[in-house]
């Protein structure tokens, strides 16, 4: 019988299985995830302590629920550490080879470690899982000081949650603004006053160069010297897709697993979806693109003609203090940001010299304006 492997149980490897189960109720579906195999929402991860929520309490099925479900059967807590293109096997973790029909590598994207001097370097925590979560809760403990290193969208959404929840939060960010990679100064600057104003402590332009054990917690020395106290240091300052497998098999690799808009990488029966591909030169690490993906693939997989069109897809920043959505312009796009409005009711759109949006940002009561922008940009191109 035809077998369809699937290698990760994250939101991509659970969606396109469902896509999947939509098609075909035949073919033999056999996931593997180096995880418990929970099926939970990842973006839950940075807003779930203001809402006093537990790591136990995110995920909505388990293995075993999942498995019954699609149906699947889904072997949890086992790695895949090798693929053997030419005779279509995984090798397992545990000794074991399995051979499949088609592929799918959804094995997600993984922290990117800085380069921190420091006796406690490596006590420096990232969140991108739910052990990674229970770990992170089991250590902040009740109004601790986190130093959360990274204005990015994640390190943004983390200091809105942990303040919300009581913690003494100083965010530290080499760049000058946060939000740098996705949206322009003065959308930035207004999400810093927000969440200035409800507490939370910025170092802008002055990146962490140290982490050094000190009287039970931390001491973070930043680039100009000055130091901050920590029980917690929270590390978000990016993620890299996972491209080791993929890279160690053979398959062409770029800045993610490279795919066309059928999500078929070098090899014919290989696939990658989620934070690990890279699709028409895009790395789109968020929930929309891998949703368009995995129903591309499923029907790529239950053998109809498909391909990938990306929609328009924003992001909305779960930051309370100040609702904002981006919708970046893609990675080399040349232009610039036109921003519109008052105070923190802004309207940033990023636009070429032929006048075209490729892009925007909007904040506070400009939020509302959302759908009508997003009906003025082009759709991302795959091919
Ligand atoms: C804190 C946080 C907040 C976010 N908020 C938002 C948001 O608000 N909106 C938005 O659009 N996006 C958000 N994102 C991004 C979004 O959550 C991710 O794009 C998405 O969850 C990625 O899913 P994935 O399945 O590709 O990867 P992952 O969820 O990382 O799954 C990878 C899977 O592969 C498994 N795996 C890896 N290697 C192996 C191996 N060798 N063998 C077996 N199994 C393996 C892992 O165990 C895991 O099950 C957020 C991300 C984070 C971290």
């Amino acid at each position: 019988m035809r077998r369809i492997i699937v290698v990760g149980s994250g939101l991509a490897g659970y969606t396109l299985a469902r896509e999947f189960r939509k098609l075909d109720s035949e073919s033999e579906l056999l996931i593997i995830t180096s995880d418990d195999g929970d099926s939970y929402s990842k973006p839950m991860l940075s807003n779930a302590l203001a809402q006093g929520k537990a790591p136990a309490d995110l995920p909505n099925r388990d293995a075993d629920g999942m498995a019954e479900q699609l149906p699947a059967r889904i072997l949890t807590r086992t790695c895949v550490t090798g693929i053997d293109s030419a005779v279509r096997q995984v090798g397992l973790d545990n000794g074991d080879t399995l051979d499949y029909s088609h592929l799918v590598l959804a094995v997600g994207a993984e922290p990117i470690r800085l380069p921190l001097e420091g006796d406690a370097a490596e006590a420096v925590m990232s969140v991108n899982n739910l052990d990674d979560y229970a770990r992170f809760r089991e250590a902040i403990g009740d109004a601790s000081r986190v130093v959360v290193l990274g204005a990015g969208l994640i390190g943004c959404e983390f200091a809105n949650d942990l303040r919300g929840a009581g913690h003494d939060v100083t965010l530290v960010e080499l760049a000058d603004q946060p939000l740098a990679r996705l949206a322009p100064p003065e959308v930035g600057e207004a999400l810093r006053r927000r969440l200035e104003a409800l507490g939370v402590v910025w170092h802008l332009g002055n990146p962490a160069q140290a982490v050094a054990h000190d009287n039970g917690g931390h001491q973070v020395t930043l680039e100009d010297g000055a130091t901050l106290a920590a029980d917690v240091v929270l590390s978000a300052v990016g993620l890299r897709p996972a491209i080791g497998l993929a890279h160690a098999a053979g398959l062409r690799c770029e800045r993610g697993i490279v795919v066309d808009a059928q999500l078929t990488t070098s090899d014919p029966h290989i696939h990658a979806i989620g934070d690990c591909a890279e699709v028409g030169g895009h790395v789109l690490p968020y929930v929309m693109p891998l949703m368009n993906q995995s129903r591309a693939l499923a029907a790529v997989l239950a053998g109809e003609s498909r391909e990938l069109v990306y929609p328009v897809m924003p992001v909305v920043v779960k930051t309370p203090a100040l609702p904002l959505t981006v919708c970046p312009p893609p990675q080399d796009a040349e232009g610039k940001w036109q921003v519109e409005g008052e105070g923190d009711d802004l309207e940033a759109r990023f636009v070429d010299a032929q006048g075209r949006m490729l892009g925007f940002a909007v904040c506070g009561e400009a939020n509302s304006r959302k759908m009508a922008l997003q009906k003025e940009v082009p759709p991302l191109p795959v091919k």
